[in-house]
């Protein structure tokens, strides 16, 4: 995949340095603040009547910086950090290729922001944890990756690939297309009323569209930029088809049970992908309202 070089996106929210045990300190005002100057921070808060947050910004030299702001803008990643910058540039194709397709919809494009971390991090869908693999929140529109996942999808997965990876990042930002259409919140209330089983038919579909909203994305990416390089379209088939729940229960030495598939299978996955890759069309990913999955 060809992509050095190329645009990266400002909505990448580094948080590695936060989680998984290690605590260094917290980034506050673009600087380190130590765990010790936290804690007088937070006593003198208490004693005070003071935000500790106002007095930590105090410490790390923000004076009169908007905090609520700093709160919520980690920093971006390090410029020498390649998985990063991938994870970053691939983010910044998809905003140039939503945006203009909910605007010529006479829509708005609200870009999502992109969480790294490591290990666990707090959500507005509540703890975040690697072991999830890459995911989606609706509630605070952001998508969560552990760039760890990637190993695992090329070593225990067998799907390497750099377009692998940017279709299973593209395929986080179909969510997030999903809720900015309101078929999230549409399938989120139908859940209640209906079966298991119904309910699991249903993810499946949301999950089908997806992919192929990450396959519009590839088609559109490829027409204004030529990303793709021989072996990519192959590799992201793998992957999908490595990513199937028939795939992965059979991985898992599971029977395969279609009931409790909450993904497609790998032949769903792989053909949804390339429909949206073939067409480049939206309308071509109605996958509630097609009789064949
Ligand atoms: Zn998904």
């Amino acid at each position: 995949m060809k992509w050095e070089g190329n645009r990266e996106s400002e909505n990448v929210e580094d948080r590695r340095g936060e989680g998984g045990g290690g605590f260094g300190g917290l980034p506050i005002g673009g600087r380190s603040v130590g765990i010790g100057t936290i804690v007088v921070a937070l006593l003198a808060g208490w004693i005070f009547g003071i935000n500790p947050l106002t007095l930590l910004s105090m410490f790390a030299g923000g004076g009169e910086a908007p905090i609520v702001q700093q709160q919520q803008r980690a920093p971006a990643p390090p410029a020498n950090d390649e998985a990063a910058r991938f994870v970053s540039v691939v983010l910044a194709d998809t905003e140039d290729v939503w945006t203009p397709i909910f605007q010529q919809a006479g829509s708005t494009y609200r870009q999502p922001r992109l969480v790294l971390f490591r290990g666990v991090t707090p959500t507005a869908c509540g703890t975040g944890q690697s072991a999830m693999g890459p995911f989606y929140c609706p509630g605070d529109q952001k998508v969560y990756i552990d760039l760890g996942f990637f190993d695992t999808l090329k070593r225990e997965l067998g799907a390497p690939g750099e377009f692998a990876q940017a279709y299973v990042i593209a395929h986080e930002v179909g969510h997030h297309v999903q809720n900015q259409l309101g078929i999230t919140g549409k399938v989120d209330s139908m859940r209640g009323r209906i079966s298991q089983a119904d309910s699991n038919a249903l993810s499946v579909r949301v999950e089908l569209q997806a992919d192929c909203f990450a396959g519009v994305w590839a088609n559109k990416a490829q027409n204004a930029r030529q990303i793709l390089e021989q072996g990519d379209v192959e590799s992201a088939m793998n992957a999908a088809a490595k990513i199937g729940d028939d795939a992965l229960q059979r991985s898992a030495g599971r029977a395969v049970v279609p009931d409790s598939f909450t993904h497609g299978t790998s032949a769903q996955r792989q053909r949804w992908f390339t429909t949206g890759l073939k067409s480049g069309s939206m309308k071509a990913c109605d996958t509630f309202n097609t009789r064949s999955l």
